[in-house]
């Protein structure tokens, strides 16, 4: 589906993304894993064009294709970053609904003023995917009135109605009270299972070991090593892996 190649990002003297080269197959469910600070985030913003790399390649198997180590300029870039952006869909660690639109007004804003949906077909789909996530009696209620957890399904919903071609994860439910953490999990498990692309940056590594159909290690801006789950987290050939798995599990 898409291929990344030799992406580099630097805040200032912060090299945060050093040569990051992956690939993700449609319908594949990919999970980033690695210590705080060592790019996760970054790859994914790169991904969405909330952040331009400095230099590397994004292509997609239709062809479309974004290189960064020749900057565009004017509306040339602001297309470029368009047509990356609609791509993808990123639910963030802090779901940003917008705390004066509803729930129902929160997942049909994208539809219908990035795409052009009309109003009614985005409001059916917002209902359909809303029952989905056992949201449905809730359209008409406020960001405030609903749950950690019922907020951050709504925040998927939301990236769901985009229809876009790979949704990105950073840290789905690390701003989540820990009863709050399953129901959010369980939403993204049957994603995979109905066969979504899906990016995620997740500290949950049982998650990970279930529904990863591959586990990327990154560490210091590099990709350490990668592979499916029951290799990487029973037998990692990279010390820096090892030792990360050994802090944590
Ligand atoms: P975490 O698991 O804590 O979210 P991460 O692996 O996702 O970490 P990133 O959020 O990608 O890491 O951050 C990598 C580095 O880039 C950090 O050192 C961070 O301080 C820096 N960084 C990220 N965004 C910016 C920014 N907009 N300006 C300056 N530095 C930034």
């Amino acid at each position: 589906l898409l291929a990344v190649t030799g992406l580099r990002k630097s805040f200032g003297d912060n090299v945060v993304l050093d040569g990051v080269d992956f690939s993700v197959a449609p319908g594949q469910v990919v999970c980033l894993i690695g210590p705080s600070g060592s790019g996760k985030t970054t790859v994914l913003r790169c991904l969405n064009g909330l952040e331009t790399p400095d230099a590397g390649v994004v292509a997609f198997s239709d062809g479309q294709r974004h290189d960064f180590a020749q900057p565009l300029k004017g509306r040339a870039a602001k297309l470029d970053r368009a047509a990356l952006r609609d791509r993808s869909a990123m639910v963030f660690q802090q779901n940003n609904l917008f705390p004066h639109l509803t729930v129902l007004e929160n997942v049909i804003e994208g539809p219908v003023h990035a795409h052009g949906a009309s109003k009614d077909a985005a409001t059916a789909e917002a209902e359909r995917l809303l029952g989905r996530v056992g949201l449905a009696e809730k359209r008409d209620a406020y960001p405030h009135e609903l749950s950690g957890g019922q907020q951050q399904r709504v925040g998927i919903v939301r990236a769901l109605a985009l229809a876009p071609d790979v949704l990105l994860f950073d840290e789905p439910t690390s701003a989540l009270d820990p009863e709050l953490v399953g129901e959010v999990l369980l939403v993204l498990k049957e994603l995979a299972e109905e066969g979504w692309t899906m990016v995620i940056v997740t500290h949950e590594l049982a998650f990970a070991r279930q529904v990863a159909d591959e586990v990327v290690f990154f560490d210091d801006g590099v990709i350490v090593e990668r592979g499916h789950p029951r290799d990487i987290f029973t037998a990692p050939t990279n010390e820096r892996t090892r030792r990360f798995l050994d802090r944590i599990l």
